[in-house]
């Protein structure tokens, strides 16, 4: 099933989401949001107030986690920690300030890639991440790399956050967004185009809109799998 999955790359606050359950909803396959368990992980390292640098603790702890995603809605994936959804708590600053640390973490990533390849394993699924197409569904026909100045990532994150409540500035987003990108620029992740796995489609997105990014990666999806 591996290679009937289709990988989507890119940086953060590039739209991978936001494609990935577009593409769930037309092509009626499950979107698999890889940052959800590193954003599930982090959440567990805060919660067992584990220190965010201390590597061989927070790799103890993802090896026993007893963790997983499920779905009412193909398009939105829930993650659950013993069976408690944690969802709602994945996207706070708490978790995103620290969950590039826990990320970078070798041994981390690949006990977390490995569960990523067994759900792909069951079913072709729509993945999204900094590695799918380089590592996780390296046999994925169909990859996609979704780019993005930071300006512009920016700009969508602000809209996000406002519609969310949250208080926050355009300068503060611009900054934690470049901090990210800085961040998880190691350890073989695609966070720049030039990263990227080298059969990965590379889709500018800057003047692109939402419904148009779906549009063309669903009739290159068809065509490279129609047999
Ligand atoms: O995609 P999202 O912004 O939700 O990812 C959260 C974080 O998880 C990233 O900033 C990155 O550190 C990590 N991540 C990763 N590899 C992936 C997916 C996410 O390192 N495949």
């Amino acid at each position: 099933m591996l290679e009937l999955s289709l990988a989507i790359d890119g940086p953060a606050a590039s739209g991978k989401s936001v494609v990935g359950r577009g593409l769930a909803e037309r092509l009626g396959i499950g979107f698999v949001d890889t940052g959800l368990i590193y954003r599930t992980c982090t959440l567990a390292v805060i919660r067992e107030k584990i220190d965010p640098l201390d590597e061989q603790k927070i790799f103890e702890l993802v090896e026993k986690i007893n963790m997983d995603m499920r779905w009412e809605l193909l398009s939105s994936p829930e993650m659950f920690i013993d069976n408690e959804n944690v969802t709602s708590e994945l996207r706070t600053s708490i978790v995103e300030t620290n969950v590039s640390y826990i990320s970078r973490i070798e041994k981390v990533r690949t006990n977390l890639v490995a569960r990523q390849r067994d759900i792909a394993q069951r079913e072709p699924v729509i993945m999204a991440g900094r590695d799918i197409g380089t590592r996780v569904l390296r046999e994925a026909r169909t990859k996609f790399f979704l780019n993005a100045s930071t300006e512009t990532r920016a700009n969508r994150r602000l809209q996000e956050t406002i519609s969310s409540g949250e208080n926050t500035s355009y300068e503060e987003i611009f900054v934690s967004t470049q901090r990210r990108d800085h961040l998880d620029d190691s350890g073989h992740r695609a966070v720049r185009p030039e990263q990227a796995s080298s059969d990965a489609i590379i889709v500018e997105t800057d003047n692109l809109d939402v419904e148009a990014v779906i549009d063309l990666c669903v009739s290159i999806y068809r065509k490279t799998n129609q047999n």
